[in-house]
């Protein structure tokens, strides 16, 4: 696959570090498990949706965009590296974040991710819980359009076939590493939200021939509803690439039973994930994505699931800006 073809800026770190968790694994006496340092792609703190933007952002220039527009939850990791990419492209950036949170504190609404993206330099404005996004964002985009500004709209996550490009490459450049330390994973595990990560994930293994199952963990919809998000992602981003056909139904499995109260709401699981890997390996994940998808990890490690798997590559997709955002319940 030749990623080349498509239009791309440089904002990540890359290739990002693959790590082995020693202390971790000897803990919890299951597989041996390695972790994807997808936490340090480097901008404005890092985090997944880095990569997702060299693609987007390269479109965004292509259609000559001087505003780049995304929407996202108040503590959303995806618009506070939206907003670090226009600033560093010198575009400006309309974040709209949705208050899906109620009662929120102080810090939530007004540390991590918000207080970077303001740092970045985004006009930032709040709508009620349950509001049409999409809408939102188009409507934003024709008031800019009027003042002869040329916006450009970003799906919520980044979550679209130019997006989900960035991690067909995070797949391509893990086996890649891999092969070089001659490891063997048995299978790949990350969080799955807006379904760019996984569905990316999957073409780029499929294209392969990896032969690596892969478990998204969900924080948010339930299972049927993520698996088919997931799965018309998946194939839209096949036939982009030119390899229609590569991705089954089977390819796409979601394990949604780690939301708990719902997106965003923390759960004894992740504070538990969450305190384990810091004071076991010194990393730090987020409460809303990565801190419940290493909960589901590990449980599902300790309940069975992985009884005959050697060894597990954990996509770390970052967040850990997120953390100030949510000091208030966080169980240190
Ligand atoms: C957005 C995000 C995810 C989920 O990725 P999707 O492509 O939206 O499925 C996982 N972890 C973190 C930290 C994120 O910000």
């Amino acid at each position: 696959m030749l990623l080349s073809r498509f239009p791309r800026v440089s904002l990540a770190h890359l290739p990002t570090p693959l790590e082995h968790l020693p202390r971790l694994s000897k803990h919890l006496g299951g597989p041996d498990i390695y972790v994807k340092r997808d936490d340090c792609t480097g901008l404005g703190t890092g985090g997944n949706k880095t990569r997702k933007l060299e693609f987007l952002m390269a479109d965004a220039q292509k259609h000559n965009a001087d505003v780049i527009i995304t929407q996202g939850a108040v503590q959303s990791n995806h618009a506070r590296q939206t907003a670090a990419a226009a600033a560093k492209l010198g575009m400006d950036c309309e974040l709209i974040f949705e208050k899906r949170v109620s009662d929120p504190a102080d810090a939530y609404v007004n540390s991590g991710n918000v207080l970077l993206g303001r740092m970045f330099g985004a006009n930032i404005r709040d709508v009620e819980k349950g509001t049409d996004m999409n809408a939102e964002m188009e409507s934003t985009a024709s008031d800019l359009r009027a003042k002869n500004r040329t916006p450009y709209i970003i799906p919520g996550g980044g979550s679209n076939t130019i997006g989900a490009l960035g991690y067909v490459d995070c797949a391509l450049e893990t086996l890649g590493q891999a092969n070089r330390a001659g490891l063997v994973f048995d299978h790949m595990v990350h969080a799955t939200g807006s379904a760019g990560t996984q569905a990316g994930l999957i073409v780029g293994l499929k294209s392969s021939c990896a032969n690596i199952p892969l478990l998204g963990i969900g924080v948010n919809a339930a299972k049927d509803a993520q698996e088919e998000k997931v799965y018309k992602l998946a194939v839209e981003t096949a036939e982009f690439v030119g390899a229609p056909g590569i991705v089954s139904r089977e390819d796409v499995v979601a394990n949604c039973d780690y939301v708990g109260d719902g997106y965003g709401l923390a759960t004894d699981g992740m504070n538990e994930a969450v305190m384990l890997l810091a004071r076991l390996e010194g990393l730090l994940f987020d409460p809303v994505y990565s801190g419940k998808g290493l909960a589901g990890m590990i449980d599902l490690i300790k309940t069975g699931y992985f009884e005959d798997t050697k060894s597990i590559v954990f996509i770390h997709t970052g967040g850990s800006a997120g953390l100030f955002g949510y000091s208030d319940i966080l169980k240190t």
